[in-house]
């Protein structure tokens, strides 16, 4: 019984031991950059298993999902991703407009202005719902992954071009166009 479980550590311990070494040998040669899409991508995968980041990247899906980004210039407003997103990171507050502004690419007619619209993708779990519901396709996931931080705040993206003063004049249109509305009406 003793000799059996002596003979069995000692297969055991050859076992590891010709694995390490093989990984050693293996470690001489540096991994290859591939294409994810190559058919033999994962038996292509030989040597140490680290590349160079950040000045070699591994080519990643087309299909993957990573930041987001939202051309505002065909933004309509709607809140359609902001109700979609199911952490609530995207937020959007508009201003009304006193008429048409534009259109956008699509030809959609553009009637709020974006005071705010931000998406903090440190919550954002990526899932792409926010891109499906959108009208004018105008938030899209990119293939940058690598904007690291230390700083929390940082992950909060801006889309928003408005600027104080432009947001100031257009809350300002707003309540005078509904003030002129009203006094209209008592007349
Ligand atoms: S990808 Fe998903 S979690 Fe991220 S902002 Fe869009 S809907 Fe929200
Ligand atoms: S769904 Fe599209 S158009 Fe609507 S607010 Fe979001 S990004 Fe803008």
């Amino acid at each position: 019984m003793v000799l059996k479980t002596t003979i069995q550590g000692f297969i055991t311990a050859v076992k590891g031991l010709f694995l390490t070494v093989r990984h050693l040998f293996g470690a001489r040669k540096s991994r290859n950059i591939r294409d994810i899409r190559n058919e033999n991508y994962f038996k292509e995968q030989q040597g140490i298993t680290t590349v160079q980041y950040p000045k070699e990247k591994m080519p990643i899906p087309e299909v993957a999902r990573y930041q987001l980004q939202v051309d505002i210039e065909d933004c309509i407003v709607c809140d359609l991703c902001a109700k979609a997103c199911p952490v609530d990171c995207i937020d959007i507050q508009s201003i009304k407009s006193v008429g048409v502004i534009g259109k956008t690419s699509d030809g959609s007619v553009k009637r709020l202005y974006p005071e705010k619209f931000d998406i903090d993708m440190a919550k954002c779990m990526y899932c792409g719902l926010c891109t499906v519901v959108c009208p004018t396709e105008c938030i899209t996931m990119t293939d940058q992954y690598d904007r690291s931080t230390t700083k929390l705040t940082d992950l909060i993206y801006g889309f928003s071009d408005m600027t104080d003063e432009e947001i100031a004049k257009r809350k300002e249109e707003w309540t005078r166009f509904q003030a002129d509305k009203e006094a209209a009406k008592k007349k």
